[in-house]
């Protein structure tokens, strides 16, 4: 099954916010030094995820989707 977030790692300028929004600990900087971060946000525990959106509200690029989770 598809995880409920999802990153778009082209556009993530590697600020972190996401990853200090999200209660579940879902997501995790990794390194990346092609970027100018060095770091690109991943989803790490993608079935910690309960579908909150507050990872997507923190997200200054809009680089994060989430869909609903079907319970
Ligand atoms: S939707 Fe909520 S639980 Fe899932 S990754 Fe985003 S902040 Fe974490
Ligand atoms: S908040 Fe957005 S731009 Fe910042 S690390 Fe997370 S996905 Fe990347």
């Amino acid at each position: 099954m598809e995880p409920p977030v999802r990153i778009i790692q082209s556009l993530c300028t590697g600020c972190e916010l996401c990853v200090n929004a999200c209660p579940q600990h879902v997501l995790q900087m990794t390194a990346d030094i092609s970027r100018l971060a060095g770091k690109v946000a991943r989803v790490a525990n993608p079935d910690m995820c309960t579908g909150c959106a507050q990872c997507e509200d923190a997200c200054p690029d809009f680089c994060i989707r989430v869909t609903a989770v079907v319970v």
